[in-house]
């Protein structure tokens, strides 16, 4: 079988989008592969955060993760710090990663805009931790939205450089974005990709917000002075709030775009707010039940954390052999 690998930061309550652009695929992948799904906590410390929020929010991803139908038995869960090997891999790949490289990345740049008082080492080299997750379980396909693009190429340079020097150590992993809504946008400002970081929280819809918060958040979404449902770039708003529908319902977009003709602005978020409730209600449901469950959940992040560690440690042994420190 073929390798996956993803992770989500634990940055915040998961989105819509992230949901859309990468939960949702990674469950329809899920058997036909064999998975590693991460909750990628060291990455989530490159922003300010609070300690105990970030504990609490990593444990509801991980059971977030399980609560949306992958399966601890046959894929594997857990804390991206209880395996060490990330860290030491992305150390010894931050030797083959040029200043240059990293500069031209634009998450670098809009996180660094957004957080000026705390542009730390850590941002900058995300990119480089990202390429050490994916390239240490030797990764056939890495399914992500479509603003993790530029990190995956770069993941892609630094593997062929490091194989070109040492030999076939890294297997070259290859992008899948899911077709319709890759990128949701922010629901206050729609040029902009929904984040879970994003301080203002009516931008965001959290998968695990109440069907009343949900439909209010939809209600305020900014979308322009005309009055037609049309699907085009010139109207990003409306555009994203089809892309919503249509993947929450399983509608093809030109369907979505006959079905509200002729309808308002107000008809096509009240439909599109209730088929997000719709479409979360399970999701939710599960969630509840899994979090009251505290012995399952501990067991499946020791078990499984157990076994990713295993794996990375192959690739981490041969790495330090290649590039000559001692055995
Ligand atoms: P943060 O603001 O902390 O970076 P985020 O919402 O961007 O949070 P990540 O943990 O960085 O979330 O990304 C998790 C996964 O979700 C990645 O595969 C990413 O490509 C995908 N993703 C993130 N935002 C969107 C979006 N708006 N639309 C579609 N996919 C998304
Ligand atoms: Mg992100």
């Amino acid at each position: 079988k073929k390798v996956i690998f993803s992770g989500m930061q634990a940055t915040g309550i998961i989105t819509l989008g992230n949901y859309i652009g990468a939960l949702k695929n990674w469950v329809s992948l899920h058997e036909a592969y064999d998975c590693l799904f991460s909750v990628v906590d060291l990455h989530s410390i490159t922003i300010r955060h609070d300690p105990a929020q970030l504990r609490k929010r990593s444990r509801d991803l991980l059971t977030l993760y399980i609560a949306a139908g992958l399966d601890p038995e046959k894929n594997i869960i857990y804390y991206q710090s209880h395996v060490p090997a990330h860290a030491e891999l992305a150390w010894i790949l931050n030797c083959y990663t040029y200043m240059g490289e990293l500069n031209r990345m634009t998450q670098y740049k809009e996180k660094s805009e957004k957080n000026e008082d705390n542009i730390n080492a850590g941002l900058f080299t995300y990119p480089v931790l990202m390429a050490a997750d994916i390239l240490l379980y030797q990764t056939d396909v890495v399914p992500v939205g479509n603003d993790q693009r530029q990190h995956l190429e770069l993941a892609r340079d630094i593997a062929t450089r490091f194989n070109n020097i040492y030999g076939e150590v890294f297997k070259i992993p290859e992008p899948y974005f899911g077709e319709v809504g890759a990128r949701i946008m922010s629901l206050q400002e729609p040029t902009k990709k929904m984040s879970k970081s994003d301080e203002n929280v009516n931008g965001f819809i959290s998968v695990l917000d109440e069907p009343d918060v949900i439909m209010k958040k939809v209600k305020r979404a900014v979308t322009d002075s005309d009055r037609e449902i049309r699907y085009s770039e010139d109207k990003p708003g409306v555009k994203n709030l089809i892309d919503i529908y249509s993947v929450m319902t399983g509608t093809d977009i030109e369907n979505v775009v006959n079905h509200f003709e002729g309808k308002g602005y107000g008809d096509l978020k009240k439909e599109v707010g209730e088929s997000i409730v719709e479409g979360l209600r399970p999701l939710q449901t599960r969630f509840k039940a899994l979090s009251a469950d505290k012995a399952y959940i501990d067991e499946v992040i020791k078990s499984n954390g157990d076994r990713a560690s295993y794996l990375a440690h192959k690739t981490l042994r041969k790495v330090k052999k290649k590039v000559g420190l001692p055995q």
